[in-house]
């Protein structure tokens, strides 16, 4: 018989809590079992009034309306808040009955500004110990990789700007090599902090932030999470993003794998120091041109000098090229008399001078051991791709990292922990449901009887 269902039913009462009307396996219900944010109102209570003022929002309701957002890929605020008028997991997820007034989405935006990024760094790096806690991750083996992040910058907002200019306004962001060439460069003038960047030689350059993540080996765990300005080498932030993640799980990090755009001396070099194995693959060398390439020349890094193809030394001269590239020249008469000078020695130069990084062993080490590698470094290299890869895929697919939600780093850093947070959070309670399925085959019976039994 064709039914039909009334509409427009009054309801008298609900008995009983919104979770019995969330189903046990909805996302928020599963990461309800493992969020802890009984610790964050003494981590943001300096920055309240004790005694005076209208009393704000619950710290814990911010946090989870912002969490539960990035779960379900609602990221505007805007559009969470709607959503939450009329969804009965984020009401209940939140703490909100089905008649109380949600706090405006404004609240949220100075809720960022008066928390700023760390507090929100310390919000993720909880969940990072959670799950060494639960054993989801180890902090020994980690896969480091960046990703772009379209910046929210429409293209009307992109200035041309003489080079020396924005050199001489941002010095410490031109320190490295690889800088744009050119004379004009484009900046972003709504939003400053973002520059331009490709991921591509064919793709065009976009105004972008640069994301810097480290995925643990076990479960895909996020260790650590960074962001920089598009334009910002990949290799600029390892030193820095090793401390932090020995930092935050207390363990020295055993393996690291990375991809060619990390393969610089410094980078090998900062690997070496804090003893950890390298899995990163050389940079793919220049097809050979007329000249003689750098590579060519041998340096004696116990003599400080290098040896050029006939024998010869070149000495160094002048100080130290930005903290770490030192010059070495070849002498006048050497060159002079030397049979492979034409492809040696450019015309408008008397002698033959190349340029190494103090570091150069370093990477030469690496060179020699990218040629050993076996099975177990091709294995761990391959988990590289899916693992950050795919994580950095998983993201901006599912929880709205393909673009800048808000403009300047710090909102992005914001951003950037929050969804790192959220990617862990959903992992916790992953784990845990494998374990109560195994332990528990009617897992979901057993939990809607505690929580009736506990409301
Ligand atoms: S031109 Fe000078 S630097 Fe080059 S191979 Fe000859 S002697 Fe060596």
């Amino acid at each position: 018989m064709l039914g039909r269902k009334e509409r427009d039913q009054l309801e008298l009462f609900i008995t009983g809590s919104l979770r019995q009307l969330v189903p046990d396996d909805h996302i928020l219900a599963r990461v309800d079992r493992v969020l802890d944010l009984s610790w964050l109102r003494d981590e943001v209570a300096d920055l309240y009034c004790t005694d005076n003022g209208r009393p704000g929002i619950d710290p814990e309701v911010a946090v989870r309306l912002m969490v539960a957002g990035f779960l379900l890929g609602i990221i505007h605020d805007r559009r969470l808040l709607r959503e939450a008028q009329v969804n009965l997991a984020i009401r209940w997820f939140v703490g909100y009955g089905l008649h109380e007034v949600l706090p405006d989405h404004s609240s949220l935006t100075r809720i960022r500004q008066r928390w700023g990024a760390e507090r929100f760094r310390n919000i993720f790096k909880r969940t990072v110990k959670a799950c060494i806690a639960a054993r989801i991750a180890t902090g020994e083996i980690v896969h480091i990789d960046a990703s772009l992040i379209r910046a929210n910058v429409s293209w009307d907002a992109l200035a041309g700007h003489h080079v020396a200019d924005v050199e001489a306004a941002n010095p410490s962001e031109f320190e490295w090599e690889d800088r744009q060439s050119g004379k004009y460069k484009k900046i972003c003038t709504t939003d400053p902090d973002a520059t331009m960047a490709t991921n591509g030689r064919n793709r065009r350059l976009e105004p972008s932030y640069k994301q810097h993540t480290a995925v643990d080996d076990v479960k895909g765990v996020v260790v650590d999470v960074e962001v920089t300005t598009g334009e910002e080498n990949e290799g600029m932030a390892v030193e820095a993003q090793l401390d932090a993640i020995a930092m935050t799980t207390g363990v020295a990090i055993k393996m690291a794998t990375m991809d060619a755009g990390y393969a610089y001396a410094k980078v090998f070099r900062a690997l070496e120091d804090r003893q950890i194995d390298a899995i990163v693959p050389a940079k793919a060398e220049r097809r050979p041109g007329k000249v003689i390439p750098t590579r060519r020349f041998r340096l004696d890094a116990k003599h400080n000098l290098v040896r050029c193809p006939t024998g010869k030394i070149l000495r160094p001269k002048g100080k130290l090229q930005r903290g770490s590239f030192q010059h070495f020249h070849a002498s006048r008469e050497d060159c002079r008399a030397c049979p492979l000078r034409p492809r040696c020695v450019s015309p408008s130069r008397h002698a033959r001078v190349v340029v190494f990084n103090i570091n150069h062993p370093s990477l030469l080490r690496a060179r020699r051991k990218r040629l050993r590698w076996g099975n177990h470094e091709h294995h761990f290299y391959r988990r590289h791709r899916w693992r950050v890869e795919g994580l950095h895929g998983e993201a901006k697919t599912w929880h709205g990292l393909a673009r800048a939600i808000r403009r300047g780093r710090d909102n992005m850093r914001i951003q950037a922990f929050l969804t790192a947070a959220a990617v862990n959070l959903k992992r916790l309670a992953a784990a845990l449901f494998a374990i109560l399925l195994v332990f528990a085959p009617h897992v979901n019976d057993r939990i809607r009887f505690q929580r009736i039994a506990s409301t």
